[in-house]
């Protein structure tokens, strides 16, 4: 017999546990449907070698920095184990023997740094991050707001356009110039009209290409650094990114407890391959297996085209809307390769096995944006990359839970492969891959190889059949300029809500995401709780037999 639920949650990776504990909050009776056998999506904490079963990592996304506060709070995530040890600076190693380490917030440090570069960067580089802050306290709480419902003229969509746009008053021509740029240059032109050291422009392009399937020669790519930099986006502050204690996995277990805590039903193993409507609205779902289950309201925590193109009919979805999911870009070529060491590696530019302050860090491999953009069109042409661009981790500098004493997790985030590697394991060239980038950090560190205990490489394609990450794309789909705010992830559809009423949609796809930030979740059941108020003040007004308030005049 179908139980009946107030809300149904697709997916628990970390937006559907947000959501379902902010509905559970909210007193609604919620369930949580995770078709894999553990909640947590990518992000996630797995033992991958039988042969070392006491050896933890990180399994894809590894570092935290866009969740709010608000969230965190209101959730009481660190009441349910969430901790995060603050990364150390940002590292690169040249093997000549150079190297250059920037702090998130030592200002003095980072300027003798920068100025064994270049004096002119040096002086550069303040003004950089007052420049950076500035924008973050216009794009924070654009990040926390509704984006519009693009060609509505109901009412209540014109008020919340209206609202959107007084809350970016006063933005001064200077703000939306530079807003401008960001959104429109590419990384390395921004960064071009900055700085002039090729080493210190490497430094801050990496944020530029995290999980795009665009070089920083590509215009968009500013942006991208943005979306990266900014970090409580609640506060609108630049944030520093951070290690959460018990890997990412940590991460969705505390979203997983809070949502329990308040009342959540969360069911792993639980597939769902179909969403029932009845009248325009979506009343339920089936699962694998053929259980039916049934709620006035459903929200959708994973993947678009799964959802819009596999499990929502057809008929339900007007020609525009499948139009926009059937050409919805999610390309990353990313892999992800995870190491067990038996020492820290030690680098010819900053000699020790003991952890210093360059390991607390990213250990990047990227040292120009130029080599960076080397690396993504040798994918672009059809080859993966033959010198790789890596944005490195080492989580157990901090976070002794994870190995025993003595070894270390390396985790490495990679690209770029051709992201049609989702059609097939390149199981082979895979391994090819990594080898390749062992030898690099290898030159820079010759230590690293010896020390290997155990390997990890995770493409594409296990990316697709394990998360179903269609495409391969990290975050759900490419932040590209097409794909942002009212446009994610279609075109009068970026408010969460769906041609489908009772149906919203709030995966990493929609707008706040990507990242293991719970945004999308948030402003989701910020919007069905809305719906709801209005409707049942609708049906009141009806009820009294005035005119329909959303008919308008
Ligand atoms: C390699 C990699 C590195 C990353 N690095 C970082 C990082 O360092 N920091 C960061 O902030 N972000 C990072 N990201 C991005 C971030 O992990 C994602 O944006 C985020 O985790 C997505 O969360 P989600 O809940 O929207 O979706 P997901 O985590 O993808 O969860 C969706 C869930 O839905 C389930 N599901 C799918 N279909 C069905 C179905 N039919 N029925 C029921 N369940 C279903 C899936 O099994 C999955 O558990 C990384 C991602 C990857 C892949």
């Amino acid at each position: 017999m179908a139980i009946p639920y107030d809300a149904i949650v697709i997916g628990g990776g970390h937006n559907g546990l947000v959501a379902g504990a902010y509905l559970a909050r909210a007193g609604r009776r919620t369930v949580v449907l995770e078709a894999r056998p553990k909640t947590g999506g990518a992000a996630d904490t797995s033992a991958p070698w039988p042969d070392h079963p006491d050896i933890r990592v990180t399994t894809y996304s590894y570092v935290m920095s866009l969740m709010p506060s608000t969230i965190i709070h209101d959730l009481q995530l660190e009441r349910h184990g969430y901790r995060v040890f603050p990364m150390g600076p940002y590292y690169q190693a040249w093997p000549d023997g150079r190297s250059l380490k920037l702090y998130a917030d030592n200002a003095r440090t980072n300027h003798d740094a920068i100025a064994r570069f270049s004096a002119a960067d040096a002086r550069a580089m303040p003004r950089w991050d007052a420049w950076l802050a500035r924008l973050a306290k216009v794009m924070g709480p654009l990040l926390m707001s509704v984006p519009p419902r693009l060609g509505s003229t109901r009412p209540r969509d014109l008020r919340d356009q209206a609202q959107l746009a007084w809350r970016l008053r006063g933005l001064d021509p200077g703000a939306v110039g530079d807003l401008t740029r960001l959104f429109t240059m590419s990384i390395t032109d921004l960064l071009d009209d900055w700085f002039e050291s090729e080493e210190v422009k490497a430094s801050l392009a990496v944020n530029g290409v995290i999980g795009t399937w665009a070089g920083p020669d590509e215009p968009g790519t500013a942006y991208v650094m943005a979306h990266h930099s900014i970090g409580d986006v609640g506060d609108g502050h630049l944030g520093s990114w951070g290690f959460p204690e018990g890997g990412m996995g940590a991460v969705s277990d505390a979203c997983r407890r809070a949502a329990e805590a308040f009342g959540a039903e969360v069911r792993t193993d639980a597939r769902v391959t179909t969403v029932l409507t009845r009248n325009g609205a979506a009343v339920g779902v089936v699962l694998d297996g053929g259980e039916e289950l049934q709620a006035p309201v459903v929200v959708s925590c994973i993947h678009p085209k799964t959802m819009f193109e596999q499990l929502v009919p057809a008929h339900e979805l007007p020609d525009g809307f499948r139009r926009a999911i059937a050409t919805w870009k999610s390309r990353s070529g990313v892999v992800k390769i995870n190491l067990a060491l038996a020492e820290l590696p030690d680098f010819t530019a900053d000699p020790g096995r003991q952890v210093q302050d360059h390991h607390t860090g990213s250990v990047e491999l990227c040292f120009s944006p130029a080599y960076a953009e080397r690396a993504f069109q040798d994918a672009r042409e059809g080859r993966p990359a033959a010198r790789p661009f890596v944005d490195g981790v080492i989580p157990t500098v901090f976070d002794r839970t994870l190995a025993p004493e003595g070894v270390h997790v390396f985790s490495m985030f990679t690209q770029w492969v051709p992201h049609t590697w989702t059609q097939q394991p390149h199981r082979e060239e895979l391994e090819a891959y990594a080898d390749r980038i062992i030898d690099l950090y290898t030159e820079l560190a010759p230590n690293l190889k010896g020390a290997i205990i155990a390997r990890q490489v995770i493409g594409p394609h296990d990316m697709e059949q394990e998360l179903g990450l269609i495409g391969g794309n990290i975050f759900h789909g490419e932040l590209s300029l097409d794909q942002l705010f009212h446009m994610r992830p279609a075109p009068g559809y970026a408010d969460f809500r769906t041609p489908l009423r009772g149906l919203y949609h709030a995966s990493s796809a929609t707008h706040g995401g990507g990242g293991v930030c719970g945004i999308p979740a948030a402003l989701a059941v910020r919007q069905i709780e809305r719906d709801q108020r209005r409707e049942r003040w609708r049906r009141r007004i009806l009820r009294r037999g005035d005119p329909d308030p959303d008919l308008g005049a």
